[in-house]
Order: structure tokens, then sequence, then C-alpha cells
């Protein structure tokens, strides 16, 4: 049922994770907010559904504990190629797997409580000066902000599409219903891609292909991952396949005049580094300490700080996609040294800074030369 306003101090077009982010902090800073999603909840999307310890730090400083929504916590991330695997803790705190339908839920419900205006099953088909229009009619906002996802037509429509970077993977999800078998979010390897593991429940585990070949699935591409199809094998996968397009892409410009794009809509990295959530609930702190002040100037230097971790994460990974030599001999090095993986997952949920990992990497290169 779509419930619209006549004119709201701020419109969000999309209601999935950034869209009620970004509506719970404007929420928190005064602002009258509605919500428009073409969907209705529970949104279900392929993810990971990995939240790494700053994911959900950056969730806290919103006022959401994600763990209220459920879930199942991990205590570190493990990477294994063929039988050589290296994991370790994170250095504080744990990760947790959350169902993309608990976490929209959760996020409806704390959004409701904040006093969002959500209108579920609304279109958004344009923007006017001052004025988005929504399921034909023509509702006046201060401020329009685009959470409207990786394809964003607001992104379009402000002529946001300019970009200093854009390249894409393809992820397909399903849930197998099986027990964990690991305190570990695990990244298995090989030369087609990558198969990522969460478990999410005490009787069910996420599995993500994600891989260059937009028409390699899940079965066929299991038997390429044998210590995850043995960990599978006999598991019922619970519900369907679903896909979706994993883009690198970083835009010229994420504002223009009184409108603002968060989440995938401004911009994303690859999946593998599992920081989606995490740049998102950031990002949403960030616009509305901009809207408060008036002068979105903030939220376009911000939102360039707070992506470069994650980007340069997505970079050192990515570099081991598709050089299988490389690959099998920075894990192999990792795994004979795994005090050498430790720091870059501590750089990776930003415990360390890049320029002390810079120091460690320096004995990681020089390991894998010597290997
Ligand atoms: C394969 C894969 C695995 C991933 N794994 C992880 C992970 O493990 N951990 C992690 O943190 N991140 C992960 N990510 C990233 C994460 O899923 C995204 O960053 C996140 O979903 C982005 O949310 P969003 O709200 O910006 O966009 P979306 O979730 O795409 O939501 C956009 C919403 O806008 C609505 N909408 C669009 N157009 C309109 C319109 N015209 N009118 C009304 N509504 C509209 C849509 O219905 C949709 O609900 C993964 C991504 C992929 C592709």
């Amino acid at each position: 049922m779509s419930l619209l306003p006549a004119a709201t101090d701020v419109f969000i077009i999309g209601g999935e994770p950034a869209g009620l982010a970004a509506a719970i902090a404007a929420r928190q800073r005064g602002f009258a907010v509605t919500v428009a999603d073409c969907s209705v909840p529970p949104i279900d999307k392929a993810c990971g559904e990995g939240i790494m310890p700053d994911g959900l730090a950056a969730a806290a400083a919103l006022g959401l504990d994600l763990r209220q929504a459920g879930g199942y916590p991990f205590r570190g991330i493990r990477f294994r190629e063929g039988d050589v695997s290296v994991g370790a803790a994170f250095p504080q705190g744990s990760g947790l797997g959350l169902r993309r339908t608990a976490l929209h839920s959760y996020m409806v419900e704390r959004a409701a409580a904040a006093g969002v205006q959500m209108a579920w099953g609304a279109r958004i088909t344009g923007l006017r000066d001052g004025a988005v229009i929504a399921d034909g009619r023509t509702v006046r906002a201060r401020w329009t902000v685009g959470a409207d996802g990786g394809r964003s037509l607001v992104r379009r429509w402000a002529g946001l599409d300019g970009c200093e970077r854009d390249s894409r993977r393809y992820g397909f999800r399903r849930h197998y219903r099986v027990a964990p078998w690991s305190e570990h979010m695990e990244l298995h390897w090989a030369d087609a891609g990558q198969l990522y593991l969460t478990p999410v429940s005490a009787s069910e585990v996420c599995a993500v292909l994600i891989s260059r070949d937009p028409r390699l699935r899940l079965d066929e591409a299991l038997p390429l991952f044998p210590e995850a199809a043995r960990r599978l094998a006999g598991a019922a996968p619970a519900g369907n396949e679903r896909g979706a397009v994993s883009a690198s892409r970083r835009l010229d410009s994420v504002c223009r005049g009184r409108v603002a794009l968060v989440g995938d809509a401004s911009g994303s990295v690859d999946a593998i580094t599992g920081e989606g959530l995490c740049l998102l609930f950031q990002q949403a702190l960030a616009l509305a300490r901009a809207m408060e002040s008036g002068d979105l100037s903030f939220y376009e230097a911000e939102h360039r700080r707070i992506g470069k971790r994650p980007e340069l994460m997505a970079n050192l990974m990515l570099l081991l996609d598709g050089r299988k030599r490389l690959r099998r001999r920075a894990i192999r090095a990792m795994a004979a040294r795994p005090r050498l993986f430790a720091p870059m997952l501590a750089m990776h949920v930003g415990e360390i800074s890049p320029l002390s990992f810079a120091s460690n990497g320096l004995a990681l290169g020089w390991r894998i030369l010597t290997t």
C-alpha cells in the first residue's frame, strides 16, 4: 500500500538497506522523511550476507544492533584453494551472517519506530525541480536521495552517471540446509572465480559464487571448489538461486543540487570485500550530517574518503583473481606464515592503517617471491 505525502523534507527513492539507513539517520537529525520502494517487504537480494565487524560498528552508530535481527556470528575469515588454507580471527569482535530478509525486516521496524513514512509498492518515474514523481503524483521535497541500487535511475535523472571506473562481475547466491562447520566466513578460490560461504544460522549456510562469467551457475561451479563441494554434498538447497551484478564503480560525483546518491546507486566495490553494507551505513550518517548543515559538499568529500579502504582491499583481492600462479603462491605463503594474513584482515576491517599494512605487505611480497 503506497502512502505518499504532498510534501516532505527528505524523499528517499529505494527502501533497501541504503534507503532505510539514510532515512533513519535523517530522522535522527529531525527531518520529516519519506521512503518509497516499488517492492514490498521483506525484500530479498543476492548477497553474501556477511557483515564484517566494522559494518556492525557502522550500523551501531545509527542505533542499529543488527544482532537483534538474528543471524549467526563468525570470528574471522579463511581463504582456501585446493588443499591449502589460511584463516585468522578479526582483531576485535566478530562478524555476523544475516539473511537479507531478516536484515530488511529489522531495518523496516527500526525505521517505523524512528517515524519514517514508508510507501511500499510505489514506483518513482522522474524528478522535477524540488519534487519527485511517485505513482503519477508529485511530492515536493527539500532533499531527494537516490538509494535505488546499482542500476539507479535517479543517478541518470540527476546527470550523475559519469564514472571514473566501472567494471562488473556476476554473483549467484543460494542457501543450503547444513550446520556451519567453521567459525569463519570462508572464501574459496579457483580459476573460475570465488565461492564464499557465510553461516547465517545454526542450520543454514549462504553460498555465493562470483565470477566474470554471467552464465556460470552454482551447480556447475561447485566441483571447481572440491572442499566446498564436499561440505555441501547432501545438503538440501533452501530456496532458489538468485543472481546480481557485482559492480566496481566510482562515480565522478554523488551529489547535484539538492539530490544525493547513497548505497550502490552512489557506486560500489566488488562483492568480494563484503563491505557493501558497511559503506552504506557510513554514507547514511555522513549524508544526514551534510543535509543538516545545508551543504552537500561535506557528503561528497566524506563519500570519497569512506570508499578508499574498501576500494584498496578490492583491488588487492582482485589482483589474485585470474592470476593463478600469483594467487597460489600468495595463499601458500600466507598458509606457511598465518601471521602474515592477520594484518591483511585487520586492515580489511579498518583496525590498522594501509601504511602499517604496507610494511607487513612487503614481508609477504618477499615471502611470495622466495617460496
Ligand atoms: C553477489 C553479491 C554479494 C554481496 N555480498 C555482500 C556481503 O556479503 N556483505 C556486504 O556487506 N555486502 C555485500 N554485497 C553488497 C550489498 O549487497 C549491496 O551493497 C547492498 O545490497 C546495496 O543496497 P542498496 O540499498 O544500495 O541497493 P539495493 O539493495 O539494490 O536496493 C535498491 C532498492 O531500490 C528500489 N528501486 C529501484 N528503482 C526504483 C524506483 N524507480 N522506484 C522505487 N523503488 C526503486 C528497488 O526495488 C530496491 O529495493 C554483495 C553484493 C553482491 C552483488
